[in-house]
């Protein structure tokens, strides 16, 4: 794609290029991540104004040359802005795992769509609702996990095959996957209880405003799922995130 693209986009996160100018990520709605220089931007009286700041969602103007890594950042103007719930502490390093976590599993040139409104309709969801960001980075990890293919199908038992009972207690292997009592080798395993699977298949089929309604009195076993799959989005980035850093310690 060359020339110059008009889309809907979420800031990701800025560094300080030169005196003047700054280096923007952006996860575009249409064309995926994107990395563009902003000139001008750290002047004080930047026509970019607050539009570059990390969880905006914004429309964004660039330009794109063939051989150039980096677009050329023409206009951002905000749509919508969550500077103001990112100033809570907490929120802030929600929002920062949630962000990192959208670089990390969003390679340039591979736009995904459902993954950026998912994005979009979380950070929504959580401006509105901050005291639900536990459950709401759960529902994150997810689909983050689901739509790039790592969520691991917990409806039957990984070794016999058989499909899973609502009530059953199951136990959670090494590879994530989960077994039933009859296969399982060991008694240390995490057990999965039944309520527990029962959240994370209904993450899949609802809305985030339905499942933070629906997760409302189960803060544990979302706490639990929760720690469950930061280990394995670690797993799969290869090195700890900073949901593992942060956010599993004040729990
Ligand atoms: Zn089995």
């Amino acid at each position: 794609m060359m020339g110059l693209i008009d889309t809907e986009a979420l800031v990701l996160k800025s560094y300080n290029l030169s005196e003047a100018d700054k280096i923007v990520v952006f996860l575009t709605r249409e064309h995926g991540l994107i990395r563009g220089v902003a000139k001008g931007a750290r002047r004080l009286k930047s026509r970019f104004g607050g539009s570059l700041e990390p969880f905006s969602i914004v429309q964004l103007t660039y330009f794109q040359k063939e051989e150039r890594d980096l677009v050329s950042i023409r206009n951002s103007e905000i749509i919508r802005s969550f500077f103001e719930s990112a100033a809570d502490p907490d929120i802030f390093n929600k929002f920062a795992y949630i962000v990192e976590l959208l670089n990390d599993f969003s390679p340039p040139e591979d736009p995904n769509e459902r993954l950026y409104r998912m994005a979009r309709i979380c950070l929504e969801t959580t401006a509105g609702e901050p005291a639900r960001l536990t459950q709401l980075v759960l529902y994150f990890e997810l689909w983050l996990l689901k739509l790039n293919g790592f969520l691991p199908a917990w409806e039957n038992c990984e070794i016999c095959k058989r499909p899973l009972a609502d009530n059953e207690k199951t136990n959670l292997q090494a590879n994530f996957q989960i077994v039933c009592r009859n296969c399982q080798k060991t008694r240390s395993n995490r057990q999965i209880e039944g309520e527990m699977r029962e959240i994370y298949r209904a993450a899949q089929r609802v809305s985030p405003a339905r499942f933070l309604e629906l997760t409302a009195g189960r803060l544990a076993e979302v706490r639990e799922l929760s720690e469950i799959l930061k280990k394995l989005i670690s797993n799969i980035l290869g090195r700890e995130t900073i949901g593992e850093k942060l956010l599993l310690s004040n729990k």
